[in-house]
């Protein structure tokens, strides 16, 4: 029975989680759950799962779920940073890192230095800290396990091969809703449509980040880090199937290619069974209903955060750390419809260029980073609407 604590278990990826885990009673028990603000959800999770403890990220949010609980819950509540690290460090056979954004890196540090082995969803965290996060892990002899369906497809095509033979990473990119729009339709898109992914069913961050292509970006980086591969030797390919989920080539010219249904709750459950699979009711896939799998270049004029994101991988430091920052600041702004979606390369864009990158940085180096970079987005977006 392993015991999973889930960072983040009211969103897409804690839900899928949770569904993994209650179709597989016999192997998995939920010891804590951490949620930022759905307490009506989080309610419903404690009542399901019965996990000991539970964070939430406010202390109102705290009392809030105290009271709609009832008085025969024992469920010991924590809330804010310090709750989150209280649930990330909790004795565990793995903790789910999935809360989305920034917020997710120094829990998944604290789970780290408790010694919990780690199914990764939150990209941010690799992004921002990919040297210390593995750093780390190696010393405390954590296992980092990839979610992410792309990385989940490449960790499969490792296995059993030889480090050494890897030659080159190829990420697959959906391409989102806009992949066939021309630049100039794409200065008019509202924020509704770019909420509408044609392959999967995200929370709303990652979902317009598909839509940019930036989230591809920072898988890049992402891939970097989990894979220690120089960001030279990784592609990306657009297919709009999202049927392969990612490729490798080995140094003989063979590649090898992980497929499935475009579902979450297939590289969930191998991350949380991993060396094992486990059978689900998902529908399999069928490659002559599919038809045509095509591959594309992606176009980096019409989507310039593949790009910009590239140059910050390859420039290292604290760029990262700045992408992320101004990217989140950014798509938060276009959430609120303050700024239009092709505006969103042109803020970061300028915020890198402010930047003086710091290399090797400390931890509080990346966190000082993260903070100017929000500030600067901030400034720029003010700047833009007033
Ligand atoms: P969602 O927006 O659906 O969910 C985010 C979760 O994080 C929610 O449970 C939210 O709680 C919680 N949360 C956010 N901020 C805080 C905070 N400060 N304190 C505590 N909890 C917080 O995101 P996704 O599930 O889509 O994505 C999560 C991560 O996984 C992201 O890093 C994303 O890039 C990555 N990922 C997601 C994939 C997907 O298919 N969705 C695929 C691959 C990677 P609440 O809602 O209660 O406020």
């Amino acid at each position: 029975m392993k015991k999973i604590s889930i960072l983040g278990s009211t969103g897409s990826i804690g839900c899928s989680a949770l569904d993994v885990i209650a179709k597989n009673p016999e192997r998995f028990q939920v010891v804590a759950l951490a949620a930022g603000k759905n307490i009506r959800l989080l309610k419903k999770q404690i009542e399901k799962f019965q996990p000991g403890l539970v964070a939430v990220g406010s202390k109102e949010s705290a009392l809030k779920l105290g009271e709609a609980l009832t008085a025969k819950s024992k469920v010991k509540i924590f809330y804010g940073e310090e709750g989150l690290k209280e649930i990330a460090s909790f004795p565990s056979s793995m903790v789910i890192s999935a809360i989305s954004g920034s917020a997710g890196l120094l829990p998944t540090l604290a789970a780290i230095e408790a010694g919990n082995d780690i199914a990764l969803a939150n990209k941010e965290t690799m992004v921002m800290a990919g040297e210390i996060v593995t750093q780390r892990a190696d010393k405390k002899g954590v296992k980092i396990i990839p979610v992410d369906s792309e990385h989940s497809a490449i960790f499969q095509c490792l296995e059993g091969n030889k480090r050494k033979n890897l030659q080159r990473i190829i990420l697959t990119a959906s391409g989102g809703p806009f992949l066939n729009f021309t630049e100039k339709q794409l200065q008019k898109v509202s924020l509704s449509e770019t909420l509408c992914h044609p392959k999967w069913k995200m929370g709303k961050k990652i979902t317009i980040d598909c839509a940019s292509m930036m989230n591809k970006g920072l898988e890049v980086i992402e891939a970097k880090w989990l894979f220690h591969v120089d960001i030279n030797a990784i592609d990306v390919l657009i297919h709009p199937q999202s049927i392969v989920h990612s490729m490798v080539e080995f140094v003989d010219g063979a590649y090898l290619a992980q497929m499935g249904v475009p579902d979450m709750r297939i590289p969930i459950a191998y991350a949380l069974t991993y060396p094992e699979r486990i059978m689900n009711d998902l529908p399999p896939l069928n490659l002559i209903k599919t038809g045509s799998l095509e591959f594309y270049k992606p176009d980096i004029r019409k989507f310039p955060c593949l790009d910009i994101a590239y140059r910050a991988g390859i420039c290292g430091g604290t760029a990262p750390v700045v992408l992320n920052a101004a990217d989140e600041v950014a798509v938060s702004a276009f959430m609120k419809k303050k700024i239009r979606f092709i505006d969103l390369p042109e803020i970061i864009e300028k915020v890198m260029t402010l930047h003086g990158v710091i290399d090797n940085p400390s931890l509080d180096d990346i966190l000082q980073a993260d903070l100017w970079a929000r500030r600067e987005t901030e400034k720029i977006i003010e700047r833009m609407i007033s």
